[in-house]
């Protein structure tokens, strides 16, 4: 018998981090692996950040925070809020945590009930059903092909509707495609949403600041359903600081609490450290904001139209985070030297071995038949990778 819990057996490992050990598992070998499977920015945290962590240790913050997090950073996260996106909130709806992963799940265990639904437009972001498999939750997925920029409708989110819907995740700018949904769009939806006051919104914003089509757009400026948005959001991607492990909700107060309880019972507060340093994030200048966003949006054009080039791939423009999702079916039942690839993770499995560039196979964000990349790289390695890729992809027949 296995021992381990039914949770447990049932949880799937994250396909991006299992992608990610293979191609450093290649290259500890001295295989010259590129690798575009984990989405990270590959910049160091801008300088001001870090002298505010080094500041911290000086200053002895090597303490037990309060668990939401400390009062100057739920400050500061309630002013970005209010500069950066003309929402209201108090730190008394703030709660900061150990990443946005950790945010996330803390609001799925804290609303959903065994057997109760959420809803997750496909292609989505790995973790999310598995979190909602933690909580005993049910995912309803939505798909939304390339056809329609992978964003889910009005029409199709009503469909999707049940009398045991708990939640909707939405996530934009988006992992794994890149799509951004519009104001209207997003208002479309909330027209729905509004119908039905049960069902909460947990709106996964952690890409906001990558974004290439102009202002961020949060679904949580809709009056009519702002008391059952839930915002994630964190410094990871936006200032470069996955490592550091800072994410926050802002939320209703009572989710809020309710996740402060939970964390209080799990993990506490975040890295003193990382708070702090997160503090000068929101407090400081954002010049390196705007600088890295720009290097995404370049190597965005550089890689979208390298892949272009290539033969049966469907490739759409993303409108931010960095990522690319391309349609790869073309490439579906092809072989070479009679190994078949017959799923996006065998073709991924394929380029990784083949052409020595790791990304990731879309069954994981459910769309088999698709692939996704990271383009958090150098432009020169975008350049060699795509390249490669096109010479693995040509001896496939
Ligand atoms: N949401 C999405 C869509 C992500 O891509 C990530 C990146 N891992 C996260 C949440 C979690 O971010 P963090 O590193 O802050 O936990
Ligand atoms: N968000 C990143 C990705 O999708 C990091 C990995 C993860 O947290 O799963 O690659």
């Amino acid at each position: 018998m296995n021992p381990l819990s039914a949770r447990l057996q049932s949880l799937s490992p994250s396909e991006t981090f299992a992608m990610a050990q293979k191609s450093n598992e290649l290259k500890a070998q001295g295989i010259d692996v590129i690798n575009m499977s984990v989405g990270e920015p590959d910049f160091a945290t801008p300088n001001h950040i870090k002298e505010a962590a080094k500041k911290a240790i000086d200053n002895n913050f090597s303490f037990y925070s309060p668990v939401p997090g400390f009062p100057e950073l739920r400050k500061a996260i309630c002013s970005k809020l209010k500069n950066e996106n003309n929402l209201d909130f108090d730190p008394a709806q703030i709660v900061v945590s150990g990443g946005a992963k950790q945010s996330l799940c803390n609001v799925i265990l804290s609303i959903v009930n065994k057997g109760e639904e959420v809803i997750i437009p496909a292609p989505y972001w790995v973790s999310y059903p598995e979190m909602v498999k933690l909580a005993e939750g049910k995912s309803v997925f939505v798909y939304a092909g390339i056809e329609q920029d992978f964003k889910i409708t009005a029409k199709q989110l009503k469909s999707a509707i049940t009398s045991k819907t708990r939640a909707l995740i939405l996530c934009s700018p988006s992992n794994p495609t890149g799509s951004v949904y519009t104001r209207e769009e997003l208002k479309s939806l909330t027209d729905v949403l509004i119908k039905y006051p049960n069902i909460y919104v947990i709106s996964d914003e952690i890409y906001e600041h990558i974004n290439y089509i102009g202002k961020h757009e949060s679904i949580a400026q809709f009056e009519a359903i702002r008391e059952r948005v839930i915002i994630v959001n964190g410094v990871s991607k936006g200032y470069a600081m996955t490592g550091w492990r800072i994410g926050w909700i802002a939320a209703p107060k009572w989710i809020a609490s309710a996740c402060g309880l939970l964390q209080g019972q799990y993990t506490s507060g975040a890295s003193s450290i990382s708070q702090k340093a997160a503090e000068a994030a929101y407090i400081g200048d954002q010049a390196c904001v705007e600088e890295m966003r720009i290097a995404f949006e370049r190597r965005k054009n550089l890689i979208t139209k390298l892949l272009k080039e290539i033969p049966g791939l469907k490739v759409n423009d993303p409108k931010g985070a960095f990522y690319i999702f391309i349609e790869c079916s073309y490439y579906m039942g092809k072989r070479l030297e009679g190994k078949k690839i017959e799923t996006a993770a065998d073709l991924a499995m394929y380029l990784l071995e083949q052409g020595h560039v790791a990304c990731v196979g879309g069954d994981a964000f459910g769309a088999p038949e698709h692939i996704r990349f990271s383009y958090a790289t150098s432009d020169e390695d975008i350049k060699n990778a795509i390249a490669r890729v096109k010479d693995a992809l040509a001896k496939l027949n």
